[in-house]
């Protein structure tokens, strides 16, 4: 039988211990990469309930994300942490923008003009300016959804016009299955487009998201200095 209490019962001291050797890992990559960069973590708190989230906060982790819009912010509540930063990652269909604008603090998975008009018209006054990467479908995979790096200029100038909104720079999720010369392959590419964005609207554009806990160490090798980690942070998903 599947074990589905198993991730819920990850203990505060384990998550400590995994947020701990991460941080620690990524500074080894980067030391070892050619940008030397700093590298922004992100906790990928999907399908983890929110006393996970908790125990990585008191653990010293602020930023989260999550993948589906209802679950995400019912845990954004559940966590009731005004410290946290909350990043959305996951597919955006239109209907679900408004609650997104309403309780994220980036978007990250931005490919369509019409989304990105709708959570600039739907960002609260009160808040900042929503932070938006652009998805970037890089290596072409069928199954994924992003933009071709053809498309980027065009939405990216359409996103940089809006006034609640803050285009920040890229994100992609590579294919699944790809040997480690093509991860770098696919993450260099990524990190040439993002130096195109950042010499058209500058140092605006700070963000190049890219890594997971299976490829992260390539990214970091590419330039990545956002990395989305799940897996390696909380345990399993179901
Ligand atoms: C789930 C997810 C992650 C984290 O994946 P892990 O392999 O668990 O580290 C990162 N980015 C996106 C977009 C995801 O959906």
């Amino acid at each position: 039988m599947i074990n589905v209490t198993k991730v819920a019962e990850i203990d505060a001291e384990t998550l400590a211990k995994n947020l701990h050797q991460t941080r620690q890992q990524l500074a080894e990559f980067s030391e070892e990469s050619a940008y030397k960069q700093s590298v922004n973590l992100i906790a990928v708190s999907k399908k983890h309930p929110p006393q996970a989230v908790v125990a990585a906060a008191d653990a010293g982790q602020r930023e989260f994300a999550e993948n589906y819009v209802q679950e995400g912010i019912d845990k954004i509540h559940a966590v009731d942490n005004p410290d946290l930063i909350w990043h959305f990652i996951g597919p955006l269909q239109s209907n679900k923008t408004k609650d997104v604008a309403a309780h994220f603090d980036w978007v990250q998975s931005v490919e369509r003009e019409k989304i990105a008009r709708r959570l600039n018209d739907q960002r609260p006054q009160q808040l900042e300016p929503l932070n938006i990467l652009l998805q970037v479908n890089i290596d072409d995979d069928d199954n994924k959804s992003g933009l071709t790096p053809e498309q980027v200029p065009t939405l990216a100038a359409f996103v940089a016009g809006c006034d609640r909104l803050s285009l920040r720079g890229l994100m992609t999720i590579l294919k699944a299955d790809t040997s480690t010369e093509q991860q770098r392959q696919s993450f260099a590419k990524m990190r040439t487009l993002f130096e195109q964005l950042q010499s058209q609207y500058g140092e605006n554009i700070d963000t190049l998201s890219m890594g997971m806990s299976g490829d992260m160490r390539q990214a970091v090798l590419e330039g990545a200095n956002m990395v989305r980690i799940g897996t390696a942070i909380f345990g399993q998903r179901e």
